[in-house]
């Protein structure tokens, strides 16, 4: 499509790997990508390797399909001439959908009856009793950490279905983002943790929200919470959540991300019941999403040739 969109006097060269690693800033450049990327004024890509950005004196427009920029922060990316816009937004819809599914698994109790079909017991009572561990959405506190393009979709579903929710913003003075209740900010964390039966992570990984849901968080967690994190692992302490989830304090955990990814061969997270786990795809959707993905890019695309404002500018 942007092919398509090209006016006469620009080339586009379609690079078919730029690293091996999906956004990966510390990557090497593939060497096709180090012989084009000198005469581009213009990338688009998932990510950009530093070295690949420090090749290509000409850039004047960097557009990322990813919604997270840490990689791409880097001091010559921050200080120089070159606009850097991601895909923030675009992942919200599917992604909620995706916390959303993995919540409700927990609330059904499915991950018990897998365990029952496994070692085929029939046990009804394990469902019925004032004790069990069948909830219902509207009985919910739901908590999200980071109300921005992924967390006012995340609480938009939750509260359609009728679960006060609660977000974490870094600005909460901007008013309520729909779908939520209340916003407050991170200072007020730890008041808010112990309330919440749901835990969302939805925040970028800055030095500010580093492992925000630390071991001395996770302890003070509602017992009985379901904790989801669909931004970065290291926002939340892996081995602290591991704890949490054997001692049963911890109801169950939706994971998309992780602190080291590939997953560790050797992380417990591959074993534990009570994990609902996706290998980073919470945001896939194959057809709707490059629909988005597309329009935002040809928007963007026809934007700077008319020297308008680009959507979606990190600044
Ligand atoms: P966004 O910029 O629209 O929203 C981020 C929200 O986090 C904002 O409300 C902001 O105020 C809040 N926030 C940032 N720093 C904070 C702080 N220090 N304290 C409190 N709140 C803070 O971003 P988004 O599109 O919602 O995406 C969030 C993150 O999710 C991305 O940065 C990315 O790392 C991750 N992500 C993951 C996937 C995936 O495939 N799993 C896809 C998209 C995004």
């Amino acid at each position: 499509a942007i092919t398509d969109a090209t006016p006469a006097g620009w080339r586009v060269h379609i690079v078919s790997a730029v690293t091996d690693s999906f956004g990966d800033g510390a990557q090497a450049p593939s060497e096709e990508s180090l012989r084009v990327i000198p005469d581009a004024e213009v990338y688009v890509g998932f990510g950009m390797p530093r070295a690949l950005f420090l090749a290509g004196a000409k850039l004047r427009w960097v557009q990322t399909g990813t919604a997270g920029v840490a990689t791409l922060l880097f001091d010559e990316m921050r200080n120089g001439a070159c606009q850097l816009t991601n895909a923030a937004g675009l992942y919200g819809p599917t992604i909620a959908e995706h916390v959303l599914a993995g919540v409700l698994h927990f609330l059904r109790a499915f991950d018990l009856a897998e365990e029952m079909r496994r070692e085929k017991v029939w046990d009804q009572s394990a469902f019925a009793t004032p004790r069990a561990l069948v909830r219902e959405v509207d009985e919910l506190h739901v908590l999200v950490v980071g109300a921005g393009g992924l967390g006012s979709e995340i609480a938009r579903r939750f509260s359609a279905l009728g679960a006060r929710v609660s977000g974490v913003r870094r600005r909460p003075g901007l008013g309520l983002p729909p779908g939520f209740d209340a916003i407050h900010g991170l200072s007020e964390l730890d008041g808010l943790l112990p309330l919440a039966d749901v835990v969302v992570l939805a925040t970028p990984l800055t030095e500010e929200t580093r492992s925000v849901l630390d071991a001395r968080r996770m302890k003070g967690l509602k017992p009985g919470a379901i904790v989801a994190n669909v931004a970065r692992g290291a926002l939340l302490d892996e081995a602290a959540l591991v704890d949490g989830l054997v001692a049963g304090r911890i109801r169950g955990a939706v994971l998309d991300v992780f602190a080291k990814e590939p997953l560790a061969a050797d992380s417990p997270l591959w074993q534990l019941p009570r994990v609902v786990w996706t290998p980073h795809v919470s945001g896939v959707s194959p057809r709707r999403f490059w629909d988005r993905l597309q329009d935002l890019i040809l928007d963007n695309w026809a934007r700077y040739r008319a020297g308008d404002p680009l959507r979606n500018l990190v600044d």
